[in-house]
């Protein structure tokens, strides 16, 4: 790759996804974080690799290619919108690739905005959370142009980050997949911790059920992994419960513009916004807070 590789968004899952770029793809990075102390930390840890940039609009003006890991609809709009922002500074032969979870619709805004000014997207929402982002087993799930995903430097980049990259089809086509992923994983957890609360209520011991789960048909890598911290009352986030709660909205969302019935998951939806002024910045299996006593 000719030239640096840009960096946008250093938060729990971009921390990690850049230093398996740094480590995998020598050369050159810059890169731009809200707070200033993500960016100094990297830039510590790879000396004279990262160049920190004043802005996001910054990084892409400098680099080539260029990706970003922002967590909200808002934080997008702040960074990518308006005069000064990340989508302004895109000229021909720029490629940006965005790796958050975002409405299909907002994804469509910045592929339009970025096509306008001559530049190249490629939607690549990723499952997996911060353990898979530091260790490079991420799965990305990509929309948009097949060449942008097929390009070399972009392939070389989601190889280096992840374990593995589909192709969905145009732009909104890996968010909708990623919201089906995620919705799914909101709704399963929310489960998953009611039965922890009722196995406890009936006098059973939570430990007991955990590996009664872990021996069967059940078993999977979310129910051990949370129920160990849950049951040491631990909630440091991996993926903050606020986080979950938008994307439990979002899904719901794609599933009113399809024209489904969604009864289970519209009820997990109620149960993250009852924890969300408490708990939002917990990690989301602090959903297991959520009150289960009949009233
Ligand atoms: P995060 O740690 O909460 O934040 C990510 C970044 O967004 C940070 O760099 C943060 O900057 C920046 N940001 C937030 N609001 C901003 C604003 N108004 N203006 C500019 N920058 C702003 O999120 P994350 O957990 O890394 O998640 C990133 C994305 O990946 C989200 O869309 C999330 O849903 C998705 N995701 C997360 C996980 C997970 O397990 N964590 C897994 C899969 C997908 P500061 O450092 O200054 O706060």
């Amino acid at each position: 790759m000719s030239g640096p590789i840009g960096f946008v968004g250093l938060g729990i899952m971009g921390k990690g996804m850049v230093r398996n770029l740094l480590t995998k793809l020598p050369g050159d990075y810059v890169v731009w974080n809200r707070s200033a102390a993500a960016s100094a930390e990297l830039a510590a840890a790879f000396p004279g690799k990262v160049t920190i940039a004043a802005t996001a609009a910054e990084v892409v003006t400098k680099c080539k290619l260029t990706y970003s890991m922002l967590s909200t609809m808002e934080a997008s709009e702040a960074v990518f919108d308006g005069d000064n922002g990340l989508i302004q500074s895109v000229t021909a032969g720029k490629t940006v690739v965005d790796c958050a979870t975002l409405s299909p619709e907002r994804m469509q805004k910045i592929s339009d905005g970025i096509r306008a000014r001559g530049g190249c997207f490629l939607e690549a929402p990723v499952s997996g959370s911060k353990a898979p982002a530091e260790a490079g087993t991420l799965i990305f799930l990509c929309g948009g142009d097949e060449n942008v995903f097929n390009n070399s430097d972009v392939k070389a980049g989601l190889d280096a980050m992840g374990k593995t990259s589909f192709f969905l089809g145009p732009v909104g086509a890996g968010s909708r997949m990623k919201l089906v992923v995620n919705g799914l994983m909101g709704t399963m957890l929310n489960a998953f911790t009611e039965s922890l609360v009722l196995c406890k209520a009936a006098e059973l011991p939570q430990s007991t059920l955990l590996q009664v789960l872990d021996l069967g048909a059940m078993a999977n890598p979310m129910f051990k992994g949370k129920g160990a911290n849950i049951i040491n009352d631990k909630y440091d986030a991996n993926f903050p419960l606020k986080h979950a709660a938008k994307d439990v909205r979002l899904a719901l969302a794609l599933a009113d513009q399809v024209g489904i019935s969604m009864p289970v998951m519209e009820a997990s939806h109620q149960q993250y916004g009852s924890v969300l002024d408490a708990h939002g910045d917990e990690d989301f299996s602090a959903i297991m807070k959520a009150d289960l006593k009949k009233k």
